[in-house]
């Protein structure tokens, strides 16, 4: 890249967002270019190579709608497809449009200064490079700042270890070793799961459990997927319809109005159904009523005893200190069996805990655990970290670090105001955290898109959030969120980590819209109706 280049529009990040949002910028002809900080597309799908990584979407709610001949063409192997072959569906999809010719890669942003005299942003590189922008369009996903723990010792350790995130692109030898995994939230229980029966002895150091239901995948036969290809569209008008973003809606035959025993029939249902059913498709109540919360709670606990032979065990895995569905539900694959197996051990770490990393493995309270491996499953800064970890400075000479160091201020999700023409697909307070995330995405890209259409149009170059219009937004988010049992939950949803400075239990931060899918389009769709009335434009 010379010094310094211009474009109208720079995406930040090639992976699920970007690609698409690159495409409807290229279709419009508007001079864009994606920068991506890795040496390749993909995103979340091309940096989680961990054993066990897959959707938890159902595969074809997952892909893009936008496409009639990708939709045609591509066949979905699995009804949860895992990495691999999500990665090569990103691929397949850039490919087919050309759009890597529009994508920069090992191109990471440190920092985005607004000039106002200019109405640009001028971005730096890590690489010092240099290049400005009238808009900048981010892609950087919700999931993409990992969280490694702060033991001592780690880096003294004389064995393989490391984040999932950065799970190596070459193959780890795990057969005959021994393996510890620090951390149980959904990434932990995909790779426990899948790791089991394949290593020496595997450590599990859990500090709290999580509920986990099964994920009851299934392969996809041909037959299957041209059935899939004609509903196609039903499937994706259902998911528009649900509040998750799933084609699982809500039952609303009222929780107190059935029997004990036919609730607990109709959960057996949902527990052998796939996906996301026994969340999306349960009764309401269990997620804003305490007692209902405490039946389904109780049923779920039911199940663990029923998989775990050792009674301590099951006793251990079960969740006390929040009900479930109130953090973000992982599913799993014969997780609760890997404990059955002799090479598998669990270390409650709320009893004895985890005083540093030695070159050999785990030191407890109580205990030196010798390992080969360490798999740090920690999790994540969630919504801000990847925006955290730049410096993005606005009008005022504020940074967007500092504006939202107690929590996320932002118009739909999109715009935040000091910090004009800088538009954030999947943005804090939309709900691409908290749906079927390329569903929202693709709404989220088609509104950023029309907005960018109507400053091309109206010669506009200047956009920016009113406050009024913005503490509205944070208003409503505030109040989806405080109805719902998980408010004070400690999971990513709340902004809890207790890795991250400023982030650790005690505190909400509000970073993701729970008022549902449908609600959340209408006011999008509202918004762009009324000639985008709480933007200043000029
Ligand atoms: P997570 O849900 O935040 O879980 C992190 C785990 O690490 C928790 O069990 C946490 O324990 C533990 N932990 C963190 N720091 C620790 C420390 N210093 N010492 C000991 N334990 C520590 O992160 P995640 O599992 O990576 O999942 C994040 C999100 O990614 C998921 O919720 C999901 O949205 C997404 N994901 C999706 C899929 C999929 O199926 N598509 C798969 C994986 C992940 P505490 O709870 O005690 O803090």
């Amino acid at each position: 890249m010379t010094d310094p280049l211009h474009y109208e529009v720079i995406v930040l990040g090639a992976g699920v967002s970007g690609i698409y949002q690159i495409k409807r910028l290229v279709d419009l002809d508007i001079p864009a270019i994606v920068l991506e900080a890795d040496e390749d597309l993909g995103g979340t799908w091309y940096r989680n190579r961990y054993p066990g990584a897959r959707f938890d979407s159902e595969s074809y709610t997952y892909g893009y709608s936008f496409s009639r001949e990708v939709l045609d063409e591509w066949h979905w192997q699995e009804r949860f497809s895992a990495q691999p072959e999500n990665l090569h569906y990103l691929n397949f999809v850039a490919d087919k449009f050309n759009l890597r010719e529009h994508m920069r890669f090992n191109a990471r942003v440190e920092e985005m200064v607004w000039d106002e005299s200019t109405r640009q942003w001028h971005l730096k590189l890590t690489s010092g490079e240099t290049c400005t922008a009238r808009f900048v369009v981010t892609g950087i996903g919700v999931l993409s700042a990992p969280t490694p723990p702060r033991y001592p010792g780690m880096d003294e350790f004389r064995g393989d270890s490391f984040h999932t995130y950065w799970w190596p692109k070459e193959p780890v030898p795990l057969e005959g070793r021994r393996v510890g995994v620090i951390g149980t939230g959904a990434t932990g229980i995909q790779v426990i799961a899948e790791i089991a029966d394949k290593v020496g002895e595997l450590t599990v150091f859990q500090r709290r459990p999580n509920w986990s239901t099964p994920l009851n995948n299934s392969p996809i036969s041909a037959e299957e997927m041209a059935d899939i290809r004609k509903r196609y569209d039903e499937i994706f008008a259902n998911c528009a319809l649900s509040p998750n973003g799933f084609e699982h809606v809500p039952d609303r035959r009222g929780f107190h109005n059935l029997t004990r025993e036919a609730r607990r029939a109709f959960w057996d249902e949902l527990y052998a159904s796939p996906g996301f059913a026994i969340l999306a498709g349960n009764f309401p109540e269990i997620f804003l009523d305490e007692a209902a919360n405490r039946e389904i709670s109780e049923y779920i606990a039911d199940r663990i005893r029923q998989r775990v032979h050792n009674p301590e065990t099951a006793e251990k895995l079960i969740p006390r200190d929040h009900g479930f569905g109130t953090q973000r539900l992982p599913l799993e694959s014969h997780y609760f069996e890997a404990y059955n197996r002799d090479n598998v051990h669990l270390v409650d770490i709320t009893e004895a805990p985890i005083e540093r990393i030695t070159p050999t493995g785990i030191q407890t309270a109580d205990a030196h655990y010798e390992l080969d491996v360490i798999v740090y499953a920690t999790g994540f800064d969630a919504i801000t970290g990847g925006f955290d970890r730049m410096t993005i400075q606005g009008t005022s000479g504020q940074t967007l670090r500092d504006k939202w160091c107690d929590g996320p201020s932002t118009y739909l999700g999109i715009l935040t105001h000091g910090f004009p023409n800088l538009l954030m697909v999947a943005g804090p307070q939309s709900v691409s955290g908290s749906t079927n995330f390329p569903r929202a995405i693709e709404g989220g890209v088609n509104w950023v898109t029309d907005l960018l259409e109507h400053a091309r149009t109206n010669h506009i170059s200047r956009i920016e959030a009113q406050p009024d219009a913005e503490e509205a937004w944070v208003e409503e988010v505030v109040q989806a969120h405080e109805r719902l049992l998980a408010r004070r939950s400690r999971g990513w949803f709340t902004g809890y980590n207790s890795n991250v400075a400023g982030h650790e239990a005690g505190k909400v931060r509000y970073q993701a819209y729970f008022g549902g899918g449908p609600k959340y389009a209408a006011t999008l769709e509202a918004a762009a109706a009324g000639s985008y009335a709480e933007l200043d434009m000029s």
